[in-house]
Formats: C-alpha cells, sequence, structure tokens
C-alpha cells in the first residue's frame, strides 16, 4: 500500500510575482513535497510542507561525489480550467532510470505521481494566466549521508519544488544559431549521458561559455568517442527534416531519452510521415546542408517544446538553415504539442493527465 502523504500547509503565503517578471526558475511556490531515505526505513516520510530551506552537513555526500539526479515537468492549466500534467509517467520511469544508474534506490512511482497530483492542486493558484505560461516542477535526489567514503550512501532525501515559468517565446519562435562543440563532449555511452544527473549539466557549461563567445545560443554535441556523430543540441534532443522524411539521433547511450523526443516521434509516425531513428554525422548534416536538402533543423524539449535552429557555426564557417523563420514541420509540432497540453486540441495518445 502507498505510504500517506502528511501535509502541513504554510501560514505565510508568498506573494506572487508580476507577469512581466516570472522569468524561468526564479521563484518558487509556497510548498514543497520531501521524502526521506535511510538504509532501515527504506524511501519514508513523505510529507508536503511549506517551501523552505534545508540544512544539510558539510560531509553530505551530494556535496563532494555529486550523487545526485532530477527531472523537469510542467503544469498546466487548460483553456477550459483544468489542471493537466503532460504524461508525468515518462518523468517518474526516467527519475528512476537516473535513480538506478546513480546508485540510488528506486522510489515507488505511484507515491511520486501522487505527490505531483497534490503539490499542483495545492499550488495550482501559482500557474500563472499568461498563454504560454505554466508551473515548472522540479523533482530532484540529493546523497545525504556525512561520509567521505566513496560509496552509494545510505541516506537520501527526494523533493519537488515547483516555479511558475513566463512564455518561452514572448515574441514569437526565433530560431537559434547553433555553434558545433568540436574539443568538449557531453557524454559517452556507458557513462551518464542518458540519465539526468547534475554533473553532466556542470560539465556542459564550459562549452555552453565557448558558444556565447561564438555568438550562438547552444552547443551542439557530438558523440563522445568519434566526435562524429550528432547527439543533442544544448539541453534538448534534436531533429533534421530532410524533405522526405525526419531524421533524429538514436538513443545509443549518449543522450537522454527525450520525453518531448518521444512525442515528436509520436506525432510524426501519426501524420504518416517517415522518421529515422539513426547515427547521423557532421559530415552527412553538412552535406545535406550543402545540397540544398536540409529543409529544418530544431531542438526538443521541456522548456521550449520546440526550438528551431536558424544557422550551424561549424569550423569557421556560419551554414544557414531555412529562411530565418520557423519552418513548417516545426511549427506544426509546436502548435500541437501545446495545443494537446493546454487542451485546445485532440489529444489521440491520451497524453494528458
Ligand atoms: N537532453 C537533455 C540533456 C536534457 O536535459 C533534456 C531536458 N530534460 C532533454 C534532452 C529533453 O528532454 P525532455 O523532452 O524530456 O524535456
Amino acid at each position: 500500500m502507498m505510504q500517506p502523504i502528511h501535509i502541513e500547509h504554510t501560514s505565510a503565503p508568498k506573494p506572487r510575482p508580476k507577469a512581466s517578471d516570472i522569468g524561468f526558475g526564479k521563484y518558487f511556490t509556497d510548498h514543497m513535497f520531501i521524502l526521506d531515505y535511510d538504509a532501515a526505513r527504506g524511501w519514508h516520510d513523505a510529507r508536503i510542507l511549506p517551501y523552505q530551506p534545508i540544512t544539510l552537513d558539510p560531509a553530505a555526500k551530494v556535496f563532494h561525489y555529486g550523487q545526485s539526479i532530477f527531472e523537469g515537468l510542467k503544469a498546466y492549466r487548460t483553456e477550459a480550467g483544468n489542471l493537466v500534467l503532460f504524461r508525468p509517467e515518462m518523468n517518474i520511469k526516467r527519475l528512476n532510470l537516473s535513480n538506478d544508474r546513480m546508485s540510488i534506490p528506486v522510489i515507488d512511482e505511484e507515491l511520486v505521481l501522487e505527490a505531483l497530483h497534490q503539490l499542483v492542486l495545492i499550488d495550482q493558484h501559482w500557474i500563472p494566466d499568461a498563454p504560454g505560461t505554466s508551473l515548472y516542477i522540479r523533482p530532484f535526489v540529493i546523497a545525504t549521508e556525512e561520509l567521505l567514503g566513496v560509496s552509494p550512501s545510505e541516506q537520501y532525501k527526494f523533493m519537488i519544488i515547483m516555479s511558475p515559468v513566463g512564455a518561452y517565446y514572448e515574441e514569437g519562435v526565433k530560431p537559434v544559431s547553433i555553434y558545433v562543440e568540436s574539443e568538449f563532449v557531453r557524454a559517452v555511452a556507458g557513462g551518464v549521458g542518458h540519465v539526468k544527473t547534475a554533473g553532466n549539466y556542470a560539465a556542459g557549461l564550459k562549452a555552453q561559455e565557448g558558444a556565447t563567445l561564438q555568438g550562438c545560443a547552444q552547443v551542439l554535441w557530438l558523440d563522445g568517442i568519434h566526435r562524429k556523430y550528432v547527439e543533442e543540441v544544448g539541453s534538448m534532443n534534436v531533429f533534421f527534416h530532410l524533405g522526405d522524411k525526419i531524421v533524429t539521433p538514436a538513443l545509443t547511450g549518449g543522450l537522454l531519452p527525450g520525453i518531448t523526443r518521444d512525442s515528436v516521434i509520436h506525432l510524426l509516425r501519426y501524420w504518416g510521415l517517415k522518421v529515422e531513428e539513426r547515427l547521423f554525422s557532421i559530415d552527412e548534416l553538412v552535406q545535406v546542408q550543402k545540397d540544398g536538402n536540409l529543409k529544418e533543423m530544431f531542438g526538443t524539449g521541456t522548456a521550449a517544446v520546440i526550438s528551431p535552429v536558424g544557422s550551424l557555426v561549424w569550423k569557421g564557417e556560419r551554414l544557414t538553415i531555412g529562411d530565418g523563420s520557423i519552418g513548417e514541420l516545426a511549427a506544426h509540432l509546436y502548435e500541437t504539442i501545446t495545443g494537446i497540453q493546454i487542451g485546445r486540441i485532440e489529444d489521440p495518445f491520451n497524453w494528458r493527465v
């Protein structure tokens, strides 16, 4: 039987940010979820508390060996006023995939889903009103045992915090420029690139700094062994529209199995289009661009949903993709997925929860 969730309501609700000031991940709602783990009791003491700081011993393992994982999903208010999560069971499965890879005990999936439901319900007035806005949900686990030995922690905290987020594209969807990173790599197959562990993101910052210096918004990551095959764009999965088909890198172990990626593949096939999940080299990418066969390139992820790529910087050359506006397929995918999320259009796969 699922353990009960104890709820303590805040007595001091916080002022909510002005619509113009929301941004991404700057403000946090009134409540948070906490679940503790120790070897004797397993995961226990599920509770929703007023949002508050936590106290950790400086020897807590997370500070030293990075034993930590996270997830990211959103809650939406539909046009009819219902509260919706988008495929949360996929995030919960990936949460446990990440836990398992990082030697963290897996968590009861039913309990996590119930925690998400209860927390969103309690803080539902934090979902902003403006179109395109939502409540970003950040579940995460940290190793809290106070011990410097390199071994799996015997204590953990699982927490869920939430933050209202503004519309990603306030001035419309704008294609971004991308720097093809050929020195640093994000991940290697056999490592941890296929899960959401904190260190992946810390390790990606250096390349991101380089991309910014080149006037680019994001990095295009190549595989860690050959520096040849395209893997991801920033912290998004990536798709190429080659006219008669759509290609996306196969899940070879170095890239995250994105939920938006999965949704895009489902939709494209549902529309009768041909999708290939396979190795796609930077040389092939440059060739199709030069041959005029690269119709569109876009990233996919929870935050932006669809992020069109307008140009690539590779070996000092800038390659343009499309005409600088969002491509037809990217626009259709964006409208469809966001439409399903806010209940504006039919949901053929029952993704709304
Ligand atoms: N790749 C990486 C490295 C990411 O961090 C994310 C965001 N979770 C994605 C891809 C996209 O995944 P999703 O569609 O599940 O948000």
